[in-house]
């Protein structure tokens, strides 16, 4: 009797791609080839979505899923941002191991081995920290510094400062975070937060194969106060005690003014006095409801529960109008 090859896990790898058309054959072609030498151990699949790239991006990844039928592919209907094109992935993932990594060649492939060697210790989720490469501009260095120092100060999350959204979760942990409901997703933080045994792994981040980096100064901003404001109220905070502030130094400069004036005929000192004070009042006003319009404005968002992603085909729609219905992985 010819015993079965017992069934092997499914590992998913899970790659956003915008704009991506000149880094994406050399990405592929790096991923496939690490992904062969694990076959003994691992079947595996890979999933792209394509975030409303506006290049060849699309055309690359029907060629990757024609050639092998491994590699699936979400079409987003625009361009949703990183963080909702990185949840796409993620829920149509069907593995039991799930990787996710970007497709510029900054994560690079050989690094799943890694990833795999602390899954096998028994961690169910295993992060990155990007070694800073000496090509990294010290803005970006700074800015990611800066970002994880307010971030550990304001949330109290010891989120390690240069974690990338390069990680390994097994199914457990990657069901638990489907389950937030959050629309702005910073995902780092989310998964830190889910609070499962977490292992680290440093890789060194090469500069990209090709093309620029999407995250301009706008985007990476917004990526982090949408870090600050869903995981902390330290703003809030912050601005209340800046209005309570500058109403109480107002004030105090305001009536010793008045007091120091009062013999004299300075009444331009005083006015003066008035003048400021009530600025800086209305600053610090400002700046609160500044703060409580954003969290409001996130509400809001919330309470419209709009997806967070539309998908406008996928290989599998693209396969049945080319006739040639594929073989799930
Ligand atoms: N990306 C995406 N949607 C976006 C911006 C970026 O899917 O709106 C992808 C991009 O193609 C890459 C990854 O996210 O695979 C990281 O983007 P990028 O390399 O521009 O960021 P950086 O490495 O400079 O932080
Ligand atoms: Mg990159």
């Amino acid at each position: 009797m010819r015993l079965s090859r017992p069934q092997l896990p499914l590992l998913s790898i899970v790659a956003p791609a915008y704009d991506e058309a000149d880094a994406l054959p050399l990405f592929h072609e790096q991923l496939t080839r690490v992904l062969d030498t694990l076959r003994e151990d691992f079947s595996y699949e890979v999933v792209y979505v394509d975030d409303g790239s506006t290049d060849e991006t699309p055309a690359a990844l029907a060629r990757f899923a024609r050639e092998d039928h491994r590699v699936r592919y979400l079409r987003l209907s625009r361009n949703f941002g990183h963080q909702a094109a990185l949840t796409a992935g993620l829920v149509h993932a069907r593995g039991e191991i799930i990787i996710s990594m970007d497709t510029d060649g900054q994560h690079p492939p050989a690094v799943i081995r890694s990833l795999l060697a602390r899954w096998r210790e028994g961690y169910p989720v295993v992060v990155t920290l990007r070694e800073d490469h000496h090509s990294l501009g010290w803005f970006k260095k700074l800015s990611s510094r800066l970002f994880y120092w307010a971030m550990r100060h304001c949330s109290g999350m010891d989120i390690r400062p240069a974690a990338a959204d390069f990680r390994l979760l097994t199914r457990a942990p990657l069901d638990a975070l489907l389950k937030l409901p959050e629309r702005h997703r910073f995902l780092r933080g989310m998964v830190h937060w889910l609070g499962f045994p977490t292992a680290e792994v440093t890789f060194d981040a090469p500069p990209r194969f090709a093309g620029k980096s999407k995250f301009t100064l706008v985007r990476m901003v917004r990526l982090a106060r949408d870090g600050l404001l869903s995981f902390s109220r330290v703003p809030l905070h912050a601005a209340i005690i800046l209005a309570f502030g500058l109403i109480v130094a107002s004030f105090i400069g305001c009536s010793s003014i008045w007091l120091a004036c009062r013999p004299a005929e300075s009444w331009g000192w005083l006015l003066l006095a008035g003048i400021v004070g009530t600025h800086a009042v209305a600053g610090g006003l400002w700046a609160l409801l500044f703060a409580v319009c954003e969290y409001l404005a996130r509400i809001h968002e919330q309470v419209l529960n709009r997806p967070l992603y539309v998908i406008e085909r996928t290989s599998d729609d693209d396969a049945v109008v080319a006739g040639k219905p594929r073989v799930a992985a």
